[in-house]
């Protein structure tokens, strides 16, 4: 997944009511690094602190309690966080009081060893300690000292009756419903840093989306590491999205990321017939060699996968797909390279996000395999690997010219703020001319151009 950057900043009001900031009170500055479910924890975070009345802010410069959620999937990740308590570190100089939190994932991995890379850091939290941030919080301001500490994993912890629903860009909110992972890939920290895998119970799912639709959201995206082996009592995934379609005010139901081994025919069936869920799926293959696949633990086979591709393909023929490529695990050949090449220009994804492998501890990979595949090849690779899918992509965005599409408005445009921004049913962004649509509303538009990675629609007719 994309590494992202959202200061928390203007916020939608709850149903629940929420004390307003006594003047003079805290302010907080959340920085998100990492995945949606990051972005999801942080709009988590600012509600666990405006409940406890500090206040928020956009800049750093402003406030009083600086949070950097951060991620630990890769060493980049980590390396970015570092650089960035540096300078959080300097403005603490400046402003004497400042309270540095860094929590999420690389708190949870590198626990008090962070003081080492961040010695600016006051509190060090993990992501099942964020009830607590409040008082992990006010003992850092009272002492000063070394810094305060809570990485407990809880394998309960599901952050019921808080409403994190309340970020995002207004339009598209994420209800998590699901946290932690089971699965133990070989090279994947986030067993480790998440904890076990437990669902949200569907009822606190339910009361978070028609939070969100109270609060004028038109589109939910459902969250979890491994999304669609969700499961409580009597519901399956299925049931779920099923359930969520329900809802009314809500008009597009997503979720991220599956599983491939744990797509079954029951969710296929309700993408196809429930007409408020996306044809969009993010199916992460990582690479397109069995002996890959089977080093890296991740329970299928290149022929498991094509069958789910298939499957989807046949029952929802426009589907939308995009995937996550890891190049240059362990033992990787160049026939091994070779084939994530061929599997790639087999299935054509609409997009995939790409990464080289760098080796994580806690792992089993880290433990037992050894990272062999010099960086130079890995580097070679990965540039063929996003060539071939800038090509792939290109085309299949180039099919869409001509095209009605129904989009759903998200906000201004990032480089033309008069124009506007909205995705397609299949993720697609879209740049709308000025004067078509208005934020939230979901408008039938023609495409007129295309590059590799968004649609433009043509002025209304
Ligand atoms: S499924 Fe595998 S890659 Fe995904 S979070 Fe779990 S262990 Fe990591």
């Amino acid at each position: 997944m994309s590494d992202v950057l959202v200061p928390l900043g203007k916020r939608t009001e709850t149903a629940g009511p929420r004390p307003v900031p006594a003047p003079g009170a805290p302010r907080v500055y959340v920085e998100t690094y990492g995945c949606q479910m990051n972005v999801a924890d942080s709009d988590l975070i600012g509600s666990v602190l405006a409940d406890a009345g500090y206040a928020t802010c956009d800049r750093a410069e402003d406030a009083e309690i600086l949070v950097v959620n951060t991620c630990a999937v890769r060493e980049k990740a980590e390396e970015r966080v570092t650089a960035r308590a540096a300078e959080l570190g300097a403005l603490k100089r400046k402003k004497p009081g400042t309270v540095l939190a860094i929590v999420g994932c690389m708190a949870e991995h590198l626990k008090e060893s962070l003081i080492e890379r961040a010695p600016a850091v006051d509190v060090i939290a993990g992501p099942d300690s964020y009830r607590r941030l409040p008082e992990l919080l006010a003992a850092a301001r009272q002492v000063h000292a070394a810094p305060v500490i809570d990485v407990r994993l809880d394998k309960a912890e599901t952050y019921e009756g808080l409403s994190g629903a309340v970020g995002g860009d207004g339009v598209s909110g994420f209800v998590t419903i699901q946290r932690g992972c089971d699965k133990f890939c070989t090279f994947c920290v986030v067993p480790f840093t998440r904890g076990r895998e437990r669902g949200t119970p569907p009822r606190e799912v339910l009361r978070q989306v028609r939070e969100l639709a109270a609060a004028g959201y038109r589109e939910v995206v459902l969250l979890g590491q491994t999304v669609n082996s969700y499961v409580w009592d009597e519901t399956s995934f299925a049931g779920l999205l099923r359930a969520v379609c329900r809802v009314e005010g809500i008009e597009r139901v997503r979720f991220t990321s599956p599983y491939p081994v744990d797509f079954t025919a029951d969710v296929i069936a309700a993408i196809a017939e429930e007409p408020k869920i996306c044809k969009y799926v993010h199916l992460p293959v990582q690479s397109g060699s069995d002996v890959v696949l089977e080093r890296m633990k991740r329970g299928y086979t290149v022929a498991d996968y094509r069958a789910i591709v298939h499957a989807l393909r046949a029952a929802i023929p426009e589907i939308a797909f995009s995937t996550d490529i890891l190049t240059g695990f362990s033992g990787e050949t160049e026939d091994d390279h070779a084939q994530t090449l061929a599997l790639m220009t087999e299935l054509r994804f609409d997009s995939a996000f790409m990464f080289a492998y760098s080796e994580r501890d806690l792992t089993f990979a880290a433990k037992k395999l050894t990272d062999d595949v010099p960086e130079q090849i890995k580097k070679r690779r990965l540039t063929e690997i996003i060539a071939l899918q800038e090509r792939v992509s290109g085309e299949v965005f180039a099919a869409h010219v001509g095209r009605r599409e129904r989009v759903l408005v998200h906000g201004p445009s990032k480089r033309d703020p008069a124009q506007l921004m909205g995705r397609t049913d299949g993720f697609k962004s879209v740049i709308l001319p000025a004067g078509v649509g208005t934020v939230g509303e979901l408008v039938d538009v023609t495409i007129t151009r295309a590059t590799m990675a968004t649609l433009f629609a043509g002025p209304a007719t």
